[in-house]
């Protein structure tokens, strides 16, 4: 079984050492390499992959947009992600996924941390904000704000996911809002989610009021840090009781791709817990 994960840079990526404990539990031969593709080359790279015997590969920064090109079947939740995280190799056509949203939602479960009926902020609205809200949506939320530092950014996401969610979307429940939250003054968030990619460097500053974690429960940052990030510590410093970094998401994304791929459903305890998750 050959799958790989592609993306620029790559040599950082766990995927090889995470799906490698997957195939483990079910006495799997599969070989599941990095690879460094850039933009360019990608879709010739994506299309010999699979003539030579490829059955799956994952998708990271900056071809998880680009990707969606070469699919000939497309997910709905890749659809309104516009982007995708895994491709697979089926009856000889291309199927492009988004599971990044139902990692995050099955982290979260797994934590005990609840969606439903909760009033829930995203701050950023890039490409890891537009795989997570569609998931969070079909969980019944009370409310979704997505702020981010460029408001038109997060009026276009909600825009788009609005439209391809179809007239049951109430414009209520699903906000755009710069990252000040002008508009929101005295509205507190049950769950804060950090999807912008300030925490990914040190020189990078995540400029928002510690207010926002007022009556907060439970914080998120979807970067992956054995450290706590800066928006980890500012969570920490206004009390939030749970604070997490992306590793659960991680991990239960690729269980996901993982599963349509052979057809095993993975046990994710263990990778969890070497995190400490
Ligand atoms: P992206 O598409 O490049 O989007 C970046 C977002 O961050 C934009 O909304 C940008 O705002 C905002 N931003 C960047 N620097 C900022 C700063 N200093 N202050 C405020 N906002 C800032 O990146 P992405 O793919 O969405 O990735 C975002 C994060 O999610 C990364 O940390 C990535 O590692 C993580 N991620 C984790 C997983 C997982 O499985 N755990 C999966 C996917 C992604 P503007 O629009 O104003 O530029």
């Amino acid at each position: 079984m050959k799958l790989g994960v592609i993306g620029s840079p790559i040599e950082h990526s766990k995927s090889p050492e995470i799906h490698t404990n997957f195939a483990n539990q079910f006495d799997l031969d599969l070989v599941f390499d990095k690879y460094l593709v850039n933009k360019d080359e990608c879709l010739e790279w994506i299309k010999s992959f699979f003539e030579s015997g490829g059955l799956g590969l994952s998708v990271t920064l900056p071809l998880k947009e680009v990707v969606l090109e070469i699919a000939d079947d497309i997910s709905l939740r890749a659809k309104q992600a516009a982007a995708a995280n895994m491709l697979f190799l089926n009856n000889g056509k291309i199927y492009a996924d988004c599971t990044d949203g139902l990692g995050l939602v099955t982290d979260l479960k797994t934590k005990e941390i609840d969606i439903s009926d909760q009033k829930i902020l995203i701050l950023g609205a890039g490409g890891a904000a537009k795989g997570i809200v569609p998931s969070l949506l079909k969980e019944n939320p009370n409310q979704v704000i997505v702020a981010n530092r460029t408001l038109e950014k997060a009026v276009q996401l909600v825009a788009q996911i609005q439209e391809l969610g179809g007239s049951q979307m109430k414009s209520s429940i699903l906000m755009p809002s710069s990252l000040t939250l002008d508009n929101l003054e005295n509205t507190s968030f049950d769950l804060v989610i950090n999807a912008t990619s300030a925490s990914t460097s040190p020189d990078q500053n995540l400029e928002v009021d510690p207010s926002i974690f007022k009556g907060t429960a439970a914080a998120l940052d979807l970067y992956y840090s054995q450290a706590d990030t800066s928006f980890m510590k500012m969570a920490k410093e206004q009390s939030v009781a749970k604070v997490y970094d992306g590793w659960g998401m991680l991990v239960e994304q690729a269980a996901e791709s993982f599963s349509q791929w052979t057809g095993f459903k993975p046990d994710t305890k263990g990778l969890l817990e070497s995190r400490g998750a």
